[in-house]
């Protein structure tokens, strides 16, 4: 299928908008009364600092929601001010959020249901309005949704169709895109759809392993079982990969992004000597700002002395997982949460630990004085951090200021 032109095709479509709908000032009073906190702007304008009772609190100096997401949630907003009667749909979660997504359901919005990774679309009829979430949708779910004769409100970020138009430049010259991501996360399987060849790989150590295979060849049988969630219909390592270009989700952590890059680089000039690597690799930076921003602030903050670590966000959402591997690999006690619901009001905490099920902690909060670092991922609106806060206040009996 020819990308590019489907694309440029529902551009011109007057059932397709990537734009709001002239309901911004409305919609930005709303938004600031149900998701900003007074007490968070304290902080912030404090240097990020709070003392109250035996406990300092130190919020990263860049976290919570980011553009894109502000931009897509005022986005699905609107859609419902501009479209009040009309069915309404989103093909996902508009962000890795539970409370956000909680707020749009109480507005009327459906939400398209997915069984084991496959979406049910059976209730949306022709005349419907469905919205794309931050991370986008896959090209196939655009034509879909575009045949069935639905409005299409597109709320994907400008920094995802960026990689898009990245993979997209890779296919038009013949190169495999090598997609640092999940290769079952929404954004990496819509940009995957907008790639030809592609190869998706998680982490450094499947990278090595790709590299490897470059350099020396070996098992194909074993790599195609290693990825074969991972890579496009018809993929071949032994013809795939003489030519490969980078590209990753955006919300993956950008060290490792770029070291990845360079590995790849490097490998490429090994195989094929210095003055033919421009024929064999291709990189443009595509990572993030506010990815890039909310992990170096983290990176910061663990350098502090703080005696534990709360990073709140949904469980789903990739870039607050990032976060809590930073202060984990620290080793800083860090509790990932997505909502003040998870601290008890017995000195109780239930959390989730990296790669682990939800665990509950006991007497988490020690006696006496204590400074916790506080983050929360791109999708987290500060609301809920200030609901964490003021559990923690609770918790150390610290009567509110009022
Ligand atoms: S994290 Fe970056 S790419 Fe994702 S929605 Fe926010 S600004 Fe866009």
């Amino acid at each position: 299928m020819d990308t590019r032109a489907f694309k440029r095709s529902l551009n011109s479509s007057e059932n397709y908008h990537r734009k709001g709908f002239g309901h911004e000032a409305d919609v930005s009073d709303q938004m600031q009364s149900e998701y900003q906190s007074n007490l968070v702007q304290q902080i912030r304008s404090n240097n990020f600092t709070i003392q109250r009772g035996d406990v300092t609190i130190r919020l990263a100096e860049a976290f919570g929601f980011c553009w894109g997401v502000e931009r897509a949630v005022a986005m699905a907003y609107e859609t419902r001010q501009h479209f009040p009667t009309e069915q309404i749909w989103i093909t996902n979660e508009i962000i890795h959020n539970p409370s956000v997504n909680q707020r749009l359901r109480e507005m009327n919005v459906n939400f398209i249901s997915v069984t084991n990774g496959e979406k049910d679309f059976s209730g949306v009829d022709p005349g419907d309005v469905v919205i794309l979430p931050a991370f986008g949708a896959s090209v196939q779910e655009m034509q879909f949704l575009n045949e069935r004769g639905c409005t299409i409100v597109d709320t994907t970020c400008p920094w995802v169709s960026k990689v898009w138009t990245t993979v997209e430049k890779h296919k038009k010259v013949d190169y495999t895109s090598i997609i640092h991501g999940k290769y079952n996360h929404e954004e990496t399987v819509a940009t995957s759809s907008f790639a030809g060849k592609y190869l998706i790989v998680l982490n450094m150590k499947e990278a090595e392993y790709v590299v490897n295979y470059i350099l020396h060849g070996g098992d194909r049988a074993e790599f195609m079982t290693k990825f074969e969630r991972a890579c496009s219909v018809g993929f071949d390592p032994d013809r795939d990969l003489e030519r490969v270009g980078i590209a990753n989700q955006t919300t993956m952590l950008k060290g490792e992004t770029e070291q990845l890059a360079k590995l790849f680089e490097r490998t490429m000039m090994r195989k094929y000597g210095p003055d033919q690597l421009n024929q064999h690799f291709l990189s443009f930076n595509t990572i993030c700002d506010a990815t890039q921003e909310r992990q170096d602030a983290m990176f910061e903050l663990v350098e502090e002395p703080l005696d534990l670590m709360i990073v709140v966000g949904g469980y789903n959402s990739s870039n607050t997982t990032h976060l809590q591997e930073i202060a984990t690999e620290r080793g800083i006690p860090s509790y990932h949460i997505d909502s003040a619901d998870r601290i008890g009001p017995d000195n109780r905490i239930e959390h989730k630990p990296l790669k682990r099920d939800l665990e509950v902690a006991e007497d988490w909060l020690p006696v006496g004085p204590v400074v916790v670092g506080i983050t929360s991922g791109a999708s987290t609106p500060d609301k809920i951090v200030e609901d964490v806060l003021e559990k923690i206040f609770e918790l150390k009996a610290i009567v509110p200021v009022t």
